[in-house]
């Protein structure tokens, strides 16, 4: 593999290396503290070391303001992690670089596709919000998507462009969670060709995490329940790039008395709204805990 995995990270690979991933679009809640705080706890237990990964990709939407606030909260809840900080904004060339190795080897296609053009066909009046959430990319209809014969005819970058993955269609992608256990996903079914590229010069999330990871030596993700398709997608990702899947531990997602799923973005359950009541960090842990049994996962 070429300068995609840096030789400071090449060692000691049997060692465990978990990592937390904020991005800087908001302050963070109660179930950013649940996962942060498992991965914590499992790092802990291993011995290992957590990493912490600002993706801060979102040039619309990243603040650092929300970075210094996510890292004062991290210290309240005594969550320890090792530095460097990375920021995913300054490894651009890396991203690059791997969508490079995508188009050449046929993976990748220009997609001319606008969103409007996509929730228009889809009549989908919900597609402007679930465009911010990974999981949730739909099924893209392949208009843009090559004959195979023809997908060798653009490989060289041009700007300006979205970019899919061409997903192999039918295959099954199994992994074993190590929360939840054996998962199965169909590629064309469960998910379709998805972003890797958007033509304002970012990668996806897909791309840069299935690149982050890798390149920090990741041996153990873990995140909400809510990313399970996206791992799916990753795991093709890293196959394409020859890399090796980390493994996966998925956190439940927190629900109310009610069994509701707390929503993502509610201030009332922002860390620093928390605190300001006068709730300790225990007192926060105790609250995800009881959320994630009533969960059942
Ligand atoms: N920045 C992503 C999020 O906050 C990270 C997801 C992941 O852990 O891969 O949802």
């Amino acid at each position: 593999m070429s300068n995609l995995i840096p030789t400071s990270y090449r060692q000691g690979a049997a060692r465990y290396i978990g990592r937390i991933a904020p991005s800087p679009t908001g302050l963070l809640h109660l179930g950013h503290a649940a996962t942060f705080w498992t991965a914590h706890q499992r790092a802990q237990e291993a011995e290992g070391k957590l990493l912490l990964r600002n993706e801060d990709l979102d040039p619309h939407r990243s603040r650092a303001g929300f970075v210094e606030a996510m890292l004062e909260d991290l210290a309240w809840l005594c969550i320890v992690w090792t530095p460097p900080m990375v920021s995913q904004s300054e490894r651009l060339a890396l991203y690059r670089e791997a969508l490079d190795r995508l188009l050449l080897a046929g993976h990748s296609y220009p997609c001319r596709c606008s969103r409007q053009d996509l929730a228009r066909m889809a009549h989908a009046p919900h597609d402007d919000h679930a465009a911010q959430e990974p999981d949730d990319e739909r099924v893209y209809p392949n208009i843009c998507r090559p004959a195979l014969r023809e997908q060798h005819l653009e490989p060289a970058f041009q700007p300006n462009t979205n970019y899919r993955f061409r997903v192999p269609d039918g295959a099954v992608l199994r992994f074993t969670d190590r929360n939840l256990g054996p998962r199965a996903f169909t590629a064309g079914i469960d998910f379709g060709d998805f972003l890797i590229w958007r033509k304002d010069g970012v990668p996806s999330y897909q791309l840069a995490c299935v690149v982050d990871d890798a390149a920090m030596g990741i041996t153990e993700v873990v995140r909400g329940r809510d990313l399970l398709k996206s791992t799916a997608r990753q795991m093709l990702l890293q196959r394409a790039l020859g890399l090796t899947s980390p493994e996966y531990f998925h956190t439940p997602l927190l629900v109310d008395s009610e069994g509701n799923r707390l929503a993502k973005r509610h201030d009332a359950l922002a860390l620093r709204t928390l605190r300001e009541r006068g709730h300790s960090p225990e007192r926060v842990i105790a609250m995800f805990q009881a959320s994630a049994i009533r969960s059942g996962t």
